[in-house]
């Protein structure tokens, strides 16, 4: 059994899909999908996470592009997602977050159409994701971990499942995916008293709390599943590195399967983008 969950192997297996997909409908409508992606100001993640999308939507024939603003307030901001909701030539429409400061960041998400929103973070998609499941699309992170534990035989149904985290791009989202899928299912956060005495119930442990090397072999069941959400970039022994929220050599013989960082929950986030992006396409165009 294979220790590793790999998720640039199954990524590259969902673009590979992704890619011949986009093929099949382009010869069936001469047209393509088209994600557009929104950057506002100079994070450099973002701008590293934008170039990797863009990458990513040319290898399997999704059209993008970037409109990259330095300086722009909400109401101007929402004006030009407007316009982008009437763009029939536009399927998909990505804000990358974070936002700065003076943007709100919660009316420029609900300006989005729903039908175009390949985040998932729309309150519609959010809210149909609580109470049936059937949202247009599914946040990315969250269903690309969701994917990976489906594809590595991992057993949901009626295993304890804990989430350090309560964000709403990760902790929230994947916790509704596993209660959907019969787990019974935890969320810790900052404010969580002895958060040990739950985890070490975790059949499913998933850690997005954005602290580098924070889950440790005392804090994880023996057998456990892990999935390490966490991107922190850190320099160790005199080296920019990335390393996620689990100490994984630490955990790693305790556990039963376990996600690396870099190459594990990373790739996933964007091969679900490009299927939404391809979903947005097909919903569009009416194609069943
Ligand atoms: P966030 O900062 O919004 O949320 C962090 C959560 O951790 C909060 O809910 C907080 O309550 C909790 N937390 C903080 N300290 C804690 C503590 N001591 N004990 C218990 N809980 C604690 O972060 P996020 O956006 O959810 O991202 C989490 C991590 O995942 C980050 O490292 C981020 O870079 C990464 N991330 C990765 C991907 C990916 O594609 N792999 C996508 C999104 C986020």
């Amino acid at each position: 059994m294979e220790k590793i969950i790999d998720g640039k192997k199954l990524s590259l297996k969902l673009k590979e899909h992704i890619k011949n997909r986009s093929e099949d409908l382009y010869k069936l409508t001469g047209k393509r999908p088209k994600l557009t992606v929104i950057m506002v100001g100079n994070n450099q993640a973002s701008k590293v996470y934008v170039s990797n999308k863009e990458k990513s939507c040319n290898e399997v024939g999704i059209h993008s592009n970037v409109l990259h603003y330095d300086n722009i307030d909400t109401d101007k901001l929402i004006e030009i997602i407007k316009e982008l909701n009437e763009d029939k030539d536009v399927n998909g429409i990505l804000v990358q977050l974070p936002l700065s400061s003076n943007i709100d960041e919660k009316k420029v998400i609900e300006a989005i159409d729903p039908i175009k929103d390949v985040d998932g973070f729309h309150p519609y998609n959010t809210g149909k994701l609580w109470i049936n499941g059937d949202p247009y699309f599914y946040p990315c992170t969250p269903y690309g971990i969701y994917k990976l534990l489906i594809e590595n035989n991992v057993e949901i149904s009626g295993k304890n499942a804990v989430i350090i985290g309560r964000s709403n791009i990760v902790g929230k989202p994947i916790a509704s995916i596993l209660l959907k899928n019969d787990a019974t299912v935890t969320i810790c956060h900052s404010k969580t008293s002895d958060l040990s005495s739950y985890t070490l119930k975790a059949d499913i442990l998933i850690a997005a709390v954005g602290k580098p090397y924070f889950v440790k072999k005392d804090m994880v069941k023996e057998g456990a599943v892990v999935i390490d959400v966490g991107i922190n970039r850190i320099i160790e022994d005199g080296k920019n590195k990335i390393v996620g929220d689990v100490d994984y050599n630490d955990v790693f013989d305790k556990v039963s399967k376990i996600t690396p960082v870099p190459g594990g929950v990373g790739p996933m986030t964007i091969a679900v983008l490009l299927e939404n992006t391809l979903k947005a396409f097909m919903i569009q165009n009416n194609i069943k």
